[in-house]
Parts: structure tokens; C-alpha cells; sequence
């Protein structure tokens, strides 16, 4: 039976993504498997609350502190969770840092893993087919779409997250911000700069 005969059972289900989640929703509310207030409040703290800027926080922290960073390189989940961010997504983090020679990037080849705790949801492209492919294969072109250009000595490194494991890269902190306090060196860590696919802001 084909999907668009009108007997077939999917064509139960109206075709708009968001309305077939409305659909599913009512369904699983009336059977009393969901409450839609919970519901609400998971989306509101994962869209409106927890987002790029809780890493960015972690990123200013590690340049500012170089103890605080060489925790962090050490036992990431640990370093993060001492400064209150923690959660679903984020059980087992690892943190790798830019440098000269080398440039982090991450990926999930898989799906879409991402550590929520400290960058919110993550960016559409993220999560598409292409990005995932392509990430691995041609890294230095996928960077050079995003707008970023590295030295030829600069090597760059793809880290595939896992079910388990989340990455965060710490940007290299740009030239000219050794003297910022803790929120301007944050205000420098673009979401992108901690997933490898830009680069830190310069202060202006
Ligand atoms: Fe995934």
C-alpha cells in the first residue's frame, strides 16, 4: 500500500513535522505517559536558559586561571561540574584546546551528540547529513565555508562524540584580551569557536 493512499495508516498522521509532534503529544498526554507542563520546562531551560554562554563562562575561566585549565585538560567532567554545570548530555566531557600546531573540531557522525549543559541545543547544521560527512573528510574546506582559514603548520583533529562522550574545544584566546575580567573574555567564545568551526572574537 502506498504512503499517500488515503487508507494507508500513516496517512493518519498529518504530514507537517509540527503538527504530527502536536499530534503525538496529545496522544501521549490523554494516555496520561506525559505531562506537557514538564514538557514546556524541559524545552524552556534547554532554548532559553542553558545555552553557548555556560561555555563560554568555562572557556574565559580556563584562559583567565591556568590551573582552573589544567584541571579542566585533566578531568573535564569533573572541572565543569565544580562550576555547576552538569546534567543530561553532559555525564562525561572532555575538553581539548587549540593551539599554534593544533586545531580542534567536533563532530557527531552518528546523530547529533552535544553537551548540552554548557552549549544548549545544537546549531541545524550540526545535525545535518553534510556536516557530518564532510567534517571528517574535508575538514580544512568545511572550515573554510564557515569563514576560517588556518596556517598550513596548524594539524586539525576531528573528535566524533559518542553517546557517552561530549566535546568542547577552548578556542585560542585572541591576542590583545590578556587584561579582560572573566565576562569580557567570555563575550569573545562564539558558540562555533567551541565546536572548532570558528575561531575566538578579537576584543575590539
Ligand atoms: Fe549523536
Amino acid at each position: 500500500m502506498p504512503h499517500d493512499d488515503p487508507d494507508h495508516p500513516h496517512a493518519l498522521l498529518p504530514p507537517d513535522p509540527a503538527l504530527r509532534v502536536k499530534a503525538l503529544e496529545t496522544i501521549l498526554t490523554r494516555k496520561g505517559l506525559i505531562d506537557p507542563a514538564a514538557l514546556d520546562e524541559i524545552i524552556d531551560t534547554y532554548q532559553n536558559k542553558i545555552g553557548p554562554q555556560n561555555g563560554a563562562q568555562v572557556v574565559a575561566r580556563a584562559w583567565h586561571d591556568p590551573e582552573f585549565r589544567a584541571a579542566l585538560l585533566q578531568d573535564a567532567t569533573v572541572a565543569v561540574t565544580d562550576l555547576g554545570y552538569f546534567g543530561r548530555q553532559g555525564e562525561h566531557m572532555v575538553v581539548v584546546e587549540n593551539t599554534p600546531d593544533l586545531h580542534n573540531m567536533v563532530v557527531c557522525t552518528l546523530c547529533s551528540c552535544y553537551p548540552w549543559p554548557l552549549l544548549g541545543i545544537p546549531p541545524a547544521w550540526y545535525k545535518s547529513d553534510a556536516y557530518r560527512a564532510r567534517v571528517v573528510r574535508e575538514p580544512r574546506k568545511v572550515l573554510a565555508e564557515f569563514g576560517v582559514t588556518l596556517p598550513e603548520k596548524t594539524a586539525v583533529r576531528v573528535w566524533d562524540s559518542t553517546a557517552e562522550v561530549r566535546y568542547l574545544v577552548i578556542p585560542m584566546q585572541p591576542e590583545g584580551s590578556k587584561n579582560l575580567d572573566l565576562d569580557a573574555l567570555a563575550a569573545l567564545v562564539t558558540r562555533d569557536s567551541m565546536i572548532g568551526t570558528g575561531l575566538a572574537q578579537e576584543p575590539s
